[in-house]
């Protein structure tokens, strides 16, 4: 071979090595067709809705598990498992529960699933009668910020009635909640257990469409759904909580004298105290059946080159509405295609991205929770029991969109101004021309309603985004055009259904975004943190020693 045979053969491989890099990277990390795929199999009736314990609960799994491993994942649950085991105790309610209001002589009837909604709290039978109603304002019990509705009141087998949302929402002004953005003390779940620590026998919540972020049909068709709750089931002294429908609401209160916006202007004071609705009472009974089940979350892992025994954790919960209609169409089977076969696919493709490329410093967790529907329960558990350190868990991300669109110029963040993420999220986003809009619904309280949350309470830097709404055809407009209907009509309905015609184009570009965020944090030595003043940074800041560079071993 002569030098100049030798000097073309090596022109010659680098530009082999040219055009081989240049297709790398024309390849562009998030396949649409993949991630269709996905969510076609997933939203399938085959997978009956996913609910936990259902017949979908095993095949979701093992679907989960196959997939991880075809993309080159190992396992990276409990005992060298895919999965983590989620104790569970399922509650259904018997038929043939009733729920009644009374005012004097008067008698409201309520129908649970019709005009209000009826959980009950123990197993076994439940009997109301007469209870007293209390109106409890915006039923915030928060002596840091010097609010408590049940300060010196005596609501031991009482009712409170209470406004949705917190005491700001709609004053016009910040009154120590943040103003229009919902805080956590405005959760129905933190006002259930206010009241209960207060000991009173029940709650009732006003649905108002605004103040609650979902239409009443969402509350309604959700009074078919099983409860579940972390096993054990306890005992509690609050027996049952529900919804009211605004014109059951406001029957109640005009029959009694009162009037809905007078309340709500007195409640929105923090010497608000809750007092008696002259004459009122609810009376209830019921019978509800507790079972014992079993769920898991779905773990994979992706050991890091450098700095293995630190941490990245994608999450998506996998579970869905189940087998849990019937609709109007005779279709029994809640598909939960967006919500969330589309992040669990989306965050299926991110693993197989991050399989395929230079291996990442840190170890790349990938979870697809189960239960997030009853109260993000399977998160919940892997936060109590981490199967990774969450002190050296370096942040969460997590993928739960709501709405499947079209390519989008920005992505949504959820509840903004929290932790340093949001930079490095602007700066992924960026790399892909697009910008950070600040969700349009602070009102909804989403930071608090998903899989990031458990984390954040426990100081793990957490984050949340979802695709962009102003769409490169058609601006905000057609974006919320498709957002809109979605929420209004088919949010945890039987009509999730996987459509032939998305193109995932903006799930793309959020699986996209979120690969890069991901990869940035991966790949790098520091730890990601809360802004001053944000409550998580307390937590946070406690086991801080466990990621000195010591601790590594
Ligand atoms: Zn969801």
């Amino acid at each position: 071979m002569t030098h100049t045979g030798l000097a073309a053969i090596t022109a010659g491989v680098s530009a082999v090595a040219v055009v081989m890099a240049a297709a790398a990277a024309a390849e562009p990390p998030i396949s649409a067709e993949r991630i269709r795929e996905d969510v076609r199999v997933l939203a399938s009736d085959e997978f009956e809705g996913r609910g936990p314990g259902e017949p979908g609960d095993r095949r979701t799994v093992e679907y989960l598990s196959r997939a991880f491993a075809a993309a080159g994942l190992e396992p990276g649950g409990v005992d060298g498992l895919w999965t983590q085991p989620v104790p569970l105790v399922r509650l259904d309610r018997g038929p043939g529960a009733t729920l009644a209001l009374a005012v004097g002589a008067r008698t409201i009837p309520l129908t649970p699933g019709g005009n209000a909604t009826l959980a009950l709290r123990n197993a076994g039978r439940t009997e109301v009668s007469r209870a007293p109603l209390v109106f409890g304002g915006y039923g915030v019990v928060d002596p840091a910020r010097g609010w408590d509705a049940y300060g010196g009141v005596d609501l031991r087998g009482k009712v409170v009635v209470v406004l949705a949302n917190d005491p700001d929402f709609e004053a016009g002004r910040d009154l120590g909640f943040e103003g229009r953005r919902m805080v956590l003390a405005g959760r129905v779940g933190s006002k259930f257990g206010a009241a209960a620590k207060a000991g009173a026998l029940g709650v009732l919540v006003i649905h108002e469409d605004a103040a609650a972020s979902y239409p009443f049909l969402q509350v309604a068709s959700g009074d078919a759904l099983p409860a579940f709750v972390l096993a054990p089931l306890k005992p509690s002294s609050l027996q049952l909580s529900g919804w009211l429908r605004h014109d059951v609401a406001g029957e109640l209160l005009t029959t009694a004298g009162l009037e809905l916006e007078t309340l709500k202007r007195r409640a929105r004071d923090p010497a608000f105290r809750a007092f008696a609705i002259p004459d009122a009472t609810l009376s209830a009974s019921g019978e509800l059946v507790a079972t014992e089940v079993t769920s898991h979350n779905v773990i994979a892992r992706l050991r890091g080159a450098s700095r293995p025994d630190e941490y990245v954790l994608y999450g998506a919960h996998w579970d869905a509405n189940g087998r849990n209609g019937p609709d109007a169409r005779g279709d029994a089977v809640r598909n939960g295609a967006v919500d969330n076969a589309t992040g669990t696919a989306e965050v299926l493709e991110i693993a197989r991205a991050f399989a395929r490329g230079p291996r990442p410093g840190r170890t790349v967790l990938f979870a697809a929770w189960t239960a997030e529907e009853k109260g993000l329960l399977g998160a919940e558990h892997y936060a109590t029991n981490p199967v990774y350190p969450l002190a050296r868990t370096a942040a969460v991300i997590n993928l739960d969109p709501h709405v499947v669109l079209p390519a989008a110029r920005d992505v949504e963040l959820i509840g903004g101004g929290r932790t340093d993420l949001e930079l490095r999220l602007a700066a992924a986003a960026a790399s892909l021309g697009l910008r950070v809009t600040l969700e349009p619904n602070p009102e909804a309280g989403w930071y608090f309603r998903s899989d990031h949350f458990p984390f954040a309470a426990r100081g793990v830097p957490a984050i949340a985004f979802r695709a962009g709404r102003d769409l490169v055809e058609g601006g905000t407009a057609a974006g919320n055009a498709i957002v809109g209907p979605y929420n209004a009509e088919d949010y945890h309905q039987t009509t999730d259904e996987f459509d032939p015609r998305w193109t995932f184009a903006g799930t793309v570009q959020e699986a996209t975004v979120a690969f890069e965020l991901g990869r940035s944090i991966a790949n790098d030595g520091s730890w990601p943190g809360w802004y001053p003043g944000v409550e998580y940074g307390a937590v946070r800041a406690a086991s801080e020693p466990e990621r000195a560079p010591a601790a590594a071993k």
